[in-house]
């Protein structure tokens, strides 16, 4: 079923959701087995599962030169997705980046996804490579996210990037994208961003999935603000607790946004770390709470491989 359907049917009811990354390539499909039992208590109509790219890592030759050589450390979106609808009968949701895929390559991905009856999908852009300063996509793929979202359309009308193609088969994919409450660091002001994310539900996406936020009145400020500009579709606030105090730093500087004050003093004040995940827990189940009362359509959380603590939150909140 679509993302947009489970929606529908919910019929105002605020849905769980949770997203996956997958593990290091050599590690197996166990621990997000592990990860997702626990959470599937909640009923998640489905699972995001993200996307990594190649990154370039440098290898000492024994001559001492260094060789270049592309890597992707967490392969296996597509397998990963397939087997959670196996063994859950739940939705998974891949995420599909413009980075590292020609536009042929898009393609196919997409024909894979169809045939295996995976009918959901998040268009990103994807992030700069690590190292590299500005996004820099292959020489036959897509700049920006609006050109994936398009490319989906146009297989969901039967028009296939090979134009010999004239009756091709039209697929049906429900197409999620990426909103950015604090404005996507890239943008020039918020307006821009906004722009941009008006041409892409313009261009076919049904619904917008934010980048975390631990202030929530700027997820309100950013629905509003959509809603001004025209942007109808659905929503839905995407959730990660702080549990160590190193973040305080690392998720400012990774994903641009910025800490409320009291979370801040809260943090710093903390005794130990466990102090320090107790008071990170705790924003965390308030903002659910508040975001739920305010009757969003679904909490979407970051599990990043924690989801003994995402349980907990989910669990407070019911
Ligand atoms: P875009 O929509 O292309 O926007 C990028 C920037 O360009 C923005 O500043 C935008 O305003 C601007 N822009 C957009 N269109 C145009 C245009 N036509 N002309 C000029 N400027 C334009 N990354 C991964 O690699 N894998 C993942 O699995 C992943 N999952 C994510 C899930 C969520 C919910 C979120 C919020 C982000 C995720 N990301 C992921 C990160 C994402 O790829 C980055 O934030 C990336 O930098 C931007 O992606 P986008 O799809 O928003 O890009």
């Amino acid at each position: 079923m679509k993302v947009t359907e489970h929606f529908e049917q919910a019929k105002g009811k605020t849905l769980i959701s949770f997203e996956v990354l997958p593990p290091l390539k050599g590690g197996g499909m166990q621990a997000i087995f592990k990860a997702l039992d626990g959470l599937m208590e909640f009923k998640p109509p489905f699972i995001d599962v993200t996307y990594h790219r190649e990154e370039f890592l440098y290898k000492k030759r024994p001559s001492g030169y260094y060789e270049k050589a592309a890597i992707r450390k967490r392969p296996g979106t597509v397998g990963i997705c397939a087997a959670i609808m196996h063994r859950y009968g739940v939705d998974a949701v891949p995420h599909l980046i413009c980075g590292g895929f020609s536009v042929e390559e898009t393609e196919n991905a997409l024909i894979d996804l169809n045939f295996l009856g995976i009918n959901n999908v998040l268009a990103l852009r994807g992030d700069p490579r690590q190292f590299e300063d500005k996004f820099i996509p292959e020489d036959d793929g897509h700049k920006y996210a609006l050109d994936l979202v398009k490319q989906i359309n146009g297989m969901n009308h039967g028009t296939y990037v090979d134009s010999s193609i004239t009756n091709g088969e039209a697929t049906d994919f429900c197409v999620g994208i990426a909103g950015y409450p604090e404005k996507h660091f890239e943008s020039p002001n918020i307006s821009s961003d906004l722009h941009f994310t008006k041409a892409k539900v313009e261009a076919g996406a049904h619904y917008i999935v934010t980048q975390m936020f631990f202030d929530n009145a700027k997820y309100f400020e950013y629905v509003e603000k959509c809603r001004a500009t025209g942007i109808n579709v659905p929503i839905i606030p995407g959730l990660k607790p702080l549990t160590k105090r190193y973040q305080l730093n690392s998720i400012p500087r990774k994903f641009f946004i910025n800490m409320p004050e009291d979370l801040v003093s809260a943090i710093v004040k903390a005794k130990d770390d466990e102090a320090v995940k107790e008071v990170g827990v705790e924003w965390a189940i308030q903002q659910a709470k508040e975001l739920k009362a305010a009757g969003v359509p679904c909490l979407h959380y970051y599990t990043m491989g924690d989801s003994e603590t995402v349980k907990r939150i989910v669990k407070a909140v019911l």
